[in-house]
């Protein structure tokens, strides 16, 4: 830490309202591994004010998946990856209520909803709407898409259906974006962020951390994350895909330690939003869950986009032995 930076005055300053500086910042992710203990300690009661002991549980579905345009290096679905997945242009409606029934049976507080490819045509969302006004009414539960960029129009079509949050992440920093995809600009990606929230769409913005980034860029997508402020904040831990741009990505240093610090600045850059441990979680953060969820108030359980994960039955288990309530939103 910065020397004489205390980490409960940090905390305090945060629940004040106030900021914390780019310096601190970097400090808190280069913080040497024996003092992550005392700054976890300082960073839980700034997430027990902002959202209790409670851990909001998700459902992903891949609603259309591989064939995309696009050439993001960390996905096993862009134009250049050649990892074995399943491709299909749109999932069984059945597929996606078994899921959504999934999300209601166990309370899950939202179902997410993930198309991969970066621009749809007004007949496939359409065709992708009806699917989410027909489950809705049949489910109730709050649903989230990641879908691309989308127009204006198109987006209100999914408002009507009743989409009332959308993913976009970040993913890293401005300057480490063109190294991970170049294909579309960072700006492009806030330009469709900020359209969506001027139309009054919540927004769920994220990235993912290990994928060859200094830590000032990590500390620098956090800060930019903060800009935008979404609803909820995923964070995901980098798992490289064999076939993908990043499948040797050296992760060494990628370890429980570092991820539970990403999360400590996380919560006192974003104090009052879902931070959600998400991809890696599994991997990175076995066994140091209850600190993740000192943390973080948010996971998903099912599997993500192309990696599988953990059952719900498992995740509640897990939120409950670590001594937290799950939630339903
Ligand atoms: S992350 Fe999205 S836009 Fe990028 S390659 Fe994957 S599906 Fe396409």
């Amino acid at each position: 830490m910065i020397p004489g930076t205390d980490f409960w005055k940090l905390a305090h300053r945060v629940v004040a309202g106030g900021g914390l500086s780019r310096e601190e910042a970097l400090a808190i992710l280069d913080l040497p591994d024996e003092e992550l203990p005392g700054l976890i300690a300082a960073v839980y009661p700034v997430r027990k004010k902002y959202k209790g002991n409670t851990v909001g549980i998700q459902i992903l579905t891949n609603a259309r998946s591989g064939n995309c345009s696009q050439n993001c290096a960390y996905c096993a679905q862009s134009r250049d990856s050649k990892a074995d997945i399943a491709k299909y242009r749109m999932v069984d409606y059945g597929k996606l209520l078994g899921d959504g029934l999934l999300a209601q049976e166990k309370k899950l507080s939202r179902h997410c909803i993930g198309l991969s490819g970066i621009r749809f045509s007004d007949a496939e969302i359409g065709e992708f709407a009806e699917y989410v006004r027909a489950l809705k009414n049949q489910t109730g539960t709050p649903v989230c898409c990641s879908i691309g960029f989308l127009s204006p129009a198109q987006a209100e079509v999914l408002k009507k259906a009743g989409v009332n949050r959308i993913n976009h992440n970040l993913n890293t920093s401005r300057n480490y974006y063109p190294r991970i995809c170049n294909s579309h600009s960072y700006d492009e990606r806030i330009a469709n962020i900020k359209m969506l929230q001027g139309l009054g769409f919540e927004i769920c913005c994220g990235g993912i951390i290990g994928m060859g980034e200094s830590r000032a860029d990590a500390a620098d997508m956090l800060f930019e994350i903060r800009e935008i402020n979404p609803r909820s904040v995923p964070i995901n831990f980098l798992i490289p895909i064999a076939g993908t741009g990043l499948e040797n990505m050296d992760t060494s240093a990628l370890n429980a330690d570092y991820c539970l610090k990403v999360l400590c600045l996380a919560r006192l850059l974003l104090p009052e939003k879902d931070i959600r441990a998400t991809a890696g979680r599994e991997l990175y953060l076995k066994g140091r869950e209850k600190e993740m969820f000192m943390l973080a108030d948010s996971i998903f359980a099912s599997g993500y986009l192309t990696a599988g994960g953990q059952g719900i039955e498992e995740a509640i288990k897990l939120v409950e032995d670590a001594g937290f309530e799950y939630c339903v939103e």
